[in-house]
This record gives structure tokens, sequence and C-alpha cells, in this order.
């Protein structure tokens, strides 16, 4: 039998109504036997999140404060859900367990992850689905990493036995028993996982815009939809600061080569984004899949004469950067002149560290720092096929009057990295944009 996993963000399970439109859309296809959910969302601009509200409880208890307050509203919200749906179910002795459980302090990660765990039992009973609690399914390592293999393997085998189920997103259990959660946004993980465990032919990924765009809009005035996306091309798209999906979902679902479609809960006739392993399909207009970027790295550059024949220079530099456990994003090198970027906060207290550091292993004869980079990543599978990319993205950047500090392009060719001052960030992604995306 075949199945869809359908995952829901906090957005589209903030109430009662957005609960009623996920019914909807589940209950459209039949073959969407395995739902995934995340807690309630905001419901309006300036609501709190119910994650958001649990980790402030937990907080607090910890501190000795007071929590009824804070949690009579958690309680409320609940309440409100089951009420608006017409349930006769009651959450009430959970929510007295998770009461008690703050103040003995079962731990900050069972508390952030009660929002998934009530959501997913009130889904499930409005759905009529069984529950399945994703802490005896879904496994961490002592490590805290997560053991995907054994998840795999009794998640499999425990999937073989309900044929409709809900479950909480976001966390599973140590080996010890005690809940973990991934980090934030991480039911996009879980939705992965469960994917790939029924053998799905679909990974569905609900939230609250119709897919990918292929620039942030809050820098692109209204940037178009991306159709379709490797997920290669996502990760880099994901690692550079595009949000909507955790850049570690991606990983259960590309083992499996099962594509994961973006879709919009209230636009649900939106085709979304689908991302795929592989395509040949690309717009012959549109070279480039997406743009992305981020502020915040620095540059060590470094220069010595005939570094290029001197052999371990690089391992010399870099050793000074593990001993710190850093990190680099980019390693941008000329003859006799290297750079490593680095994120800024990964440098802040130990910049002087790794500088002395660099000078005694690796006896430049000059170094100094960039501060205040922007990176940006230009992506695009099509970029491989085509000859110029590189020549139009420079003469978008240079047309903007602004200044390369760096460039970089991945070895696969799907990509091109370059680095600019912060203040130009936001000027390069508008120009780039413009060049390649033409109606
Ligand atoms: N509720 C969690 C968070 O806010 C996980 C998720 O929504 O995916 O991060």
């Amino acid at each position: 039998m075949s199945a869809t996993v359908t995952k829901f963000g906090g957005t589209s399970l903030a109430d009662a109504e957005k609960f009623k439109q996920v019914a909807e859309i589940v209950r459209a296809d039949e073959d969407r036997r395995y739902v995934v959910v995340s807690a309630p969302g905001k419901r309006f601009k300036g609501d709190f999140k119910i994650t958001d509200m649990f980790y402030l409880c937990y907080e607090k208890a910890a501190a000795g404060e007071n929590i009824d307050v804070l949690f009579n509203e958690i309680t409320e919200r609940y309440n409100e859900i089951i009420a608006g749906l017409g349930l006769d179910l009651s959450v009430d002795r959970e929510l007295e367990r998770i009461r008690n459980g703050m103040y003995n302090m079962t731990g900050r990660d069972y508390a952030a992850s009660r929002g998934e765990y009530l959501n997913g039992i009130i889904l499930a009973s409005y759905l009529g689905y069984d529950f399945i609690d994703a802490r005896e399914v879904i496994f961490f390592n002592n490590d805290g990493t997560f053991n995907a293999e054994y998840t795999n393997d009794v998640l499999s085998a425990r999937l073989r036995r309900h044929e409709r189920a809900v479950f909480p997103g976001f966390y599973g259990a140590m080996p010890n028993g005690t809940i973990k959660t991934f980090s934030r946004g991480g039911s996009d993980i879980t939705g992965s996982i469960v994917a790939r465990a029924a053998n799905a032919k679909l990974y569905e990924n609900w939230t609250d815009v119709s897919g990918f765009l292929m620039a942030d809009p809050r820098v692109v005035e209204d940037p178009k939809v991306i159709n379709t996306i490797t997920y290669r091309e996502l990760r880099e798209l994901s690692y550079m600061g595009a949000t909507v999906l955790h850049e570690d979902s991606i990983f259960p679902v590309q083992i499996a080569g099962i594509p994961i479609n973006i879709k919009n809960t209230d636009r649900p006739e939106d085709r979304g984004t689908m991302i795929v392993a592989e395509t040949p399909e690309y717009d012959t207009k549109n070279i480039i899949t997406g743009i992305a970027g981020k502020k915040g790295f620095t540059a060590i550059n470094i220069s010595k004469d005939l570094m290029n024949v001197e052999i371990g220079f690089g391992r010399k530099v870099l050793s000074v950067l593990e001993k710190k456990n850093i990190s680099f994003e980019h390693l941008p090198s000329g003859i006799d002149t290297m750079s490593v970027i680095i994120k800024s906060s990964d440098l802040s207290g130990r910049l002087d560290y790794v500088l002395n550091g660099i000078q005694q292993e690796a006896c430049p004869d000059t170094v100094s720092i960039d501060e205040g980079i922007a990176l940006i990543a230009v992506v695009g599978r099509a970029m491989v096929k085509s000859k110029g990319t590189a020549a139009k993205i420079f003469k978008a950047i240079a047309e903007a009057d602004i200044n390369v500090k760096m460039i970089d392009q991945g070895s696969d060719e799907i990509n091109i990295i370059i680095g600019i001052e912060e203040k130009d960030y936001e000027k390069a992604v508008r120009a780039i944009y413009a060049e390649f995306v033409k109606d």
C-alpha cells in the first residue's frame, strides 16, 4: 500500500480552524497515511509559539519562579483547540504530568517537546488515526547524534502494524529513555525520518508559504517560487540561510530517493516546490535556481613568499582552528596567499588565539583580518551546462558598484559563492536576481 507522509508546521496547526484545514487536506488523499505535527505556532503577529512558551515555563521553574499563569495559557490554548474541534477528549492528565515535570526538572528538551506531543494526541483523535509517541521510535546515541539506522529498523517495523498514524515531530529518546529534541524546526527532520521508514512515495511538508522562493523576500520584492530543486541545491541554499525546511531534513529522504513537496496549507491548490534527487528539468530562461546568503563572516588573510611550494602550510594553519574546534567555511587561495573564511561568532573571544597560533605554527609574512563579510551563494544545477553564468554575476555586481572580496566555486559547479562587504549585501542580492530573472 503506497504512502505519502505529510508534515504540518506550527502555523498550520495554530488553532482549531487550522486543524480543520489540515484534516481536510489529509482526508483528500487516502495515501496520506502518516502525519507528523509541529506544536501550535503563532495565530497572529505578536502571538507566541507553544514551544517558546514551554521553554519559558521550564526556565521559570528552574529559577524557582511560579509558572501558573504561563502554564494556564498553554492549557487554554490546547483546550480551545479541543473544544473548537468538538472532540470528546481531555489532555488534563497529560498537562498535569507535564506541569509536574517542569518542577521536577525532567529536562529542557522534555519541556520543549510537549508542544508536539499534545498536538499529536489531538490530531490523531480528530482524524481517527493511531498516535505513535516519537520517544518509542526515534532514537539518539549517547553523544546526542541521531541514530538513523536503529531508528529506521524500529520505525519501519512499527509502521507495519499501523495503517494510519500521527507522530509528534521534533523529538525522540536517548538510550536511557530521556527525551531529546532536534534543533529548532526539527519536526521537518521527523517527517523525513518517517517518510524513509514508510518507504513513502512522497514527503509533503505543509507550511505557510507556497514553496521555496528564489531569494529572500525581505531583500528582493516578490521573488519567484522555485518549482523544482535538487536535494544538493537545496542543501546549498539552506546552508546559506534560506529557511522553510530544516537543513538536516534532507538526509533521510535522500537516502531513500523520496521527493519532498513543500506545500501551502492555506493554498493547497498551489504546486509548491518539488525537491528531488535529480532532474533534467530546468528553465532555460533562468539558469539559476536560487540565491541565498548570510552576513557575519571574517576572513583571515595570510601571505608568505613561496607558500606554493611549502609542503604542509595549509595543514599548519588549519591545525590552529582544529585545536579550538573551529570550522571554516571557505579557503580561497592565490600562489603565495590564502584566506580562511570563518563565521565571526565562532571567532568571538578566540581571535587572538587563532592569529597568534597561525604566527607560531606557519610563520607567515603577514596576517590580516577582514571583518564584516557577507557571503552570497548563487545556486543552479543548470550552471554546469551553461556558459557565462559567472560573467553575468560579476557584471551585475560591478554595475551595482560593489567590490568582490572573495570568489569560490564548488567542484560540482552548482554554486558560485562570493564574499562582499556586509553593507553591500542587499544591493548585491537584488542586482544578481535582476540580472537572472527577467520577467
Ligand atoms: N516546535 C519546534 C520549534 O518551534 C519544532 C518545529 O516546529 O519543527 O522549533
